[in-house]
């Protein structure tokens, strides 16, 4: 080490290191370059490090403080540095030999300690931490970190299953390759990757999932040991080489709530090596208008209760408003009969092999529709599905209403003020998606028709982190599949008694008079208050009753029966493979507060 003396402003230099790059060959194939001398210089504050190999100036130039370089102490005089392509033409990751374990001490403690934003980590101001509230991610990863909610997501079996069956029939894909596992939470898409021949998989987790993860792959023989358990942010943490394949189920609510999606991009700049997979590749979200006098009613109820003037003598009124908007601002999630739809969908591609992370801050579709039928409009219906694009099968995971249902369930977001519409009425507007720092998007929706001239709109504000949990209308709708309603793509009776029911007191159905003063008016977004998710009972967690095949047929058969509706109005487009999800409805564990999926 050079140029340090006390009180000097030099930047600290490393003189004879010897530095060998990582090659990726046009066939994918990655190896180090022959060893090739060279000088490391880096600032004293780590606003900027470069490496120069004797043979070729600046081989690597980048900032530690702003965290666009990544460190990784590999050996006793190793070290990894790699860099992203978006802070210089490609990117880079050099294997750097210090002249002794002193050196290599000493500029891993520089690495660390020099860096004025990271109070000693190399973490601070990483992009994750950059744009997610602390609080959030706090509350997000403890919920990941219980085995309660990987179970939750292990027993969606249309989920994990099609996950194994889209791994399983690509080993080609596989075999014999560097595999990430972006978000790994239990290991258990590591663990499929393992068994498709994986030469080696790095799992990504940054709760204290991790833990458990590493226990699992311990637990699992050989297939585990080829599993590697790196517990930290995808955006903060290194791995010693480019990853062939990335897999990754990295889904919410709407398909991007939790902002996971923004995670997975990162992941692909990061490890992906060019022409790399990704598992899934992209994903689609679908929406469509729908008409629902119950749903909209029963929302509107929920704020009946705060219409009394004498509530232990106390007159609730003044909050009426509030309470209304406030009702409305949640989106409603449960699984739907897509009878209610009113229109063919439409879709949004987001495809993550190209996708820009920046492209995830804000989402804004332009909507258009043909109405099927003449009808109110209570707002948008949305779903998505997610492509596994294998060498050998295609696959698409849906979350389709009429498919089997996910824990994803389906997106409703209820209007205040209904449209109506008359059949073969063109119906526009705006789906407006920001980003949130609280791992969310708020959702500005606008549907509007125009009749004889006269234009009628009606908008609404919603907040995707604080959703509805409703559920029950997946077992009213059991009755159409035909089966009981302990069986249907729906939920034991016990569940709908743990519903949120109207309170007794308030009149059965609500004129429509009492809205009218509060039609577009939303009230602030509410606080982060705990909610707490039905109990479900079923004795083994699956669906004992038909399989996928004899649902769908009968969904065929009952839409060969109807008249005056769009074909495939609720179809998600997109390949189906057959017998994606074996036991069809996955069961959660009873489970309370905090609910992301
Ligand atoms: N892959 C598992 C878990 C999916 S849930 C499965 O399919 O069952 C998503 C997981 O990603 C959670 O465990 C969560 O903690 C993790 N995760 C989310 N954002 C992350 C990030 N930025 N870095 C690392 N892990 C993350």
């Amino acid at each position: 080490m050079q140029g340090n003396g006390p009180g000097s402003s030099e930047p600290f230099s490393f003189p004879s290191v010897s530095i060998c790059e990582q090659i990726v060959t046009q066939d994918g194939d990655v190896h180090w370059g022959p060893p090739q001398r060279g000088e490391l210089q880096i600032a004293r504050d780590a606003s900027f490090v470069f490496v120069e190999e004797q043979q070729r100036q600046g081989l690597l130039r980048g900032s530690l403080a702003d965290n666009n370089l990544q460190v990784l102490r590999a050996g006793p005089t190793l070290q990894i540095w790699s860099m992203p392509a978006a802070q210089q033409a490609e990117a880079r990751t050099i294997l750097l030999r210090l002249s002794s374990q002193e050196a290599n001490g000493r500029l891993w403690t520089l690495t660390r300690e020099a860096q004025p934003k990271s109070a000693g980590d190399a973490k601070a101001g990483s992009v994750f931490e950059q744009k997610i509230e602390q609080a959030s991610a706090k509350m997000y990863f403890h919920y990941y970190g219980q085995l309660v909610h990987q179970q939750n997501m292990l027993q969606d079996y249309v989920r994990t299953g099609t996950y194994y069956a889209a791994v399983l029939e690509n080993r080609a894909d596989f075999e014999g390759k560097i595999v990430v596992d972006v978000g790994a939470g239990s290991g258990i898409l590591s663990l499929f990757a393992a068994q498709a021949g994986a030469k080696k998989v790095y799992a990504i987790e940054a709760s204290d999932m991790a833990q458990y993860a590493t226990r699992l792959a311990a637990g699992n023989g050989e297939v585990g040991s080829r599993i590697t358990v790196v517990h930290g942010k995808v955006e903060e943490v290194s791995i010693p080489e480019r990853a062939d394949v990335l897999i990754s189920e990295p889904m919410g609510t709407l398909l991007i709530n939790e902002r996971m999606l923004e995670t997975y991009i990162i992941a692909r700049d990061k490890f992906l090596r060019p022409g790399g997979k990704m598992f899934p590749s992209q994903g689609k979200i679908f929406m469509a208008p729908f008409a629902d006098e119950t749903l909209y009613t029963e929302i509107a109820n929920k704020a009946l209760f705060w219409q009394q003037q004498s509530y232990c003598g106390v007159d609730l009124s003044p909050l009426y408003g509030q309470a209304f908007s406030g009702y409305f601002s949640q989106p409603v999630v449960d699984a739907f009969d897509p009878r209610l739809l009113v229109a063919p969908s439409q879709t949004h591609v987001i495809d993550f092999m190209t996708a820009k992370e920046a492209d995830l801050y804000e989402i804004d579709i332009p909507l258009s529709f043909k109405a099927a039928i003449a009808t109110r409009v209570h707002g948008l219906a949305c779903w998505f599905d997610v492509l596994f694009d294998g060498s050998n099968v295609l696959r698409w995971l849906s979350t389709a209403p009429g498919q089997p249902t996910t824990h994803w369930y389906q997106l409703r977001c209820v209007l205040s003020q209904p449209l109506y519409v008359l059949g073969g009425q063109q119906i526009s507007g705006r789906l407006h998606m920001v980003a949130h720092a609280s791992q969310s998007y708020t959702i500005n929706l606008t549907l509007s028709t125009t009749t004889g001239g006269r234009v009628q709109s009606s908008s609404g504000k919603l907040d995707l982190k604080e959703p509805y949990y409703r559920m029950s209308q997946a077992a009213t709708y059991g009755s159409w599949y035909g089966m009981e309603d302990s069986q249907a793509g729906g939920q034991p009776q016990q569940q709908q008694q743990a519903q949120e029911a109207p309170p007794a007191q308030m009149p059965p159905d609500v004129s429509m008079q009492q809205h009218e003063p509060y039609p577009n008016q939303h009230a602030p977004q509410q606080s982060g208050r705990q909610r707490r998710q039905p109990e479900r009972s079923h004795p083994d967690g699956y669906q004992s009753g038909m399989g996928n095949a004899a649902q769908s047929q009968q969904q065929q058969q009952y839409w060969a029966g109807q008249q005056g509706r769009p074909e495939g109005a609720y179809a998600s487009g997109g390949q189906y493979s057959q017998g994606n999800s074996g036991g069809g409805y996955n069961n959660q564990s009873g489970q309370t507060g905090w609910q992301y999926r």
